[in-house]
C-alpha cells in the first residue's frame, strides 16, 4: 500500500460515513521504520507523523526534519513524567496522557514555557491490565481533572484489544468524548482505520499499511 492507496481509503470511508471531505487527518506512523521508507513518504507530501518512544523519535527527526517547518509529530506512545519536558518541546500533539500525575507535570511544564501541545486523553476501553490508559469508568473524572489544570483537551485516544472486534470500542470512546463535549477522537490503525472512521474516529493512526511492516 502507498500513501495515496491508504488517503484514498481515508476518502473513501469519510464519503460513506456521511462525513465531511478532509474531517480525518491522517497521521503516519513511522516508529521503527527504516529512515528511506520514512523519507520517500516525506517526499510524498505527508508532513504529520506519529512516533511512539521520545528518544527514537528525537533522533530520528533532528535529521530528517531539519529546516522543515512544516511538520506536524505526535507522540503516540506512553509517556513518562521525566520526559513530557522534552516530548512537549519536539511534539505537536500528545496521545496517551494517562495520568494524574503526568497531567500535572504537563500542566507545570506548560505553566513555565508558556505553551502546550494538544493533548488527547488515552482510554483502556479493553481494560487490559498491561495497556495503558484510563479505565472507562475514570474517565470523566479525568478529563475534568484536566480541564481544571487548564490542559489544552483536543479529544481520547484508545487501542483495541488485538483479538477483539474494535467497533464496540470505538463505540465507547465516542460516548465518552460525546457526553464530555471533546471533539477528537483518536482511533484506527492499519487493520481497522475505515471501522473507526465509521465511528467518528479524527485522527487515525496509520503505520504498517502506509510503511510496510516493522522489524
Ligand atoms: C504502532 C502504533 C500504531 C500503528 O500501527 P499499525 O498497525 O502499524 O498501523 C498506531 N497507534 C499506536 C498507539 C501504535 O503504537
Amino acid at each position: 500500500m502507498s500513501l495515496i492507496d491508504i488517503q484514498d481509503r481515508i476518502d473513501a470511508a469519510v464519503a460513506s460515513a456521511g462525513r465531511p471531505p478532509g474531517s480525518v487527518t491522517l497521521i503516519a506512523v513511522s516508529k521503527i521504520q527504516p529512515s528511506d521508507r520514512v523519507r520517500a513518504v516525506l517526499d510524498a507530501g505527508q508532513r504529520i507523523f506519529g512516533e511512539n518512544r521520545v528518544q527514537e523519535a528525537q533522533s530520528r527527526w533532528t535529521e530528517l526534519g531539519a529546516g522543515r517547518d512544516d511538520l506536524e509529530l505526535h507522540l503516540i506512545g506512553p509517556l513518562q513524567t521525566n520526559k513530557a519536558r522534552q516530548a512537549m518541546e519536539m511534539f505537536q500533539a500528545i496521545h496517551s496522557v494517562d495520568r494524574p500525575k503526568l497531567a500535572k507535570t504537563i500542566a507545570r511544564i506548560a505553566d513555565e514555557i508558556g505553551t502546550c501541545p494538544d493533548l488527547f486523553i488515552q482510554v483502556n476501553t479493553g481494560a487490559e491490565p498491561q495497556k495503558a490508559g484510563v479505565l472507562p469508568d475514570d474517565a470523566d473524572g479525568f478529563i475534568r481533572d484536566c480541564r481544571e489544570l487548564d490542559l489544552p483537551l483536543k479529544g481520547l485516544m484508545c487501542i483495541p484489544p488485538a483479538d477483539a472486534d474494535p467497533t464496540p470500542h470505538f463505540q465507547l470512546l465516542a460516548g465518552i468524548a460525546e457526553r464530555n463535549g471533546l471533539v477528537g477522537l483518536s482511533m484506527g490503525m492499519s487493520g481497522d482505520f475505515e471501522a473507526a472512521i465509521a465511528c467518528g474516529a479524527t485522527h487515525v493512526r496509520v503505520g504498517s499499511a502506509i510503511f510496510g511492516a516493522r522489524d
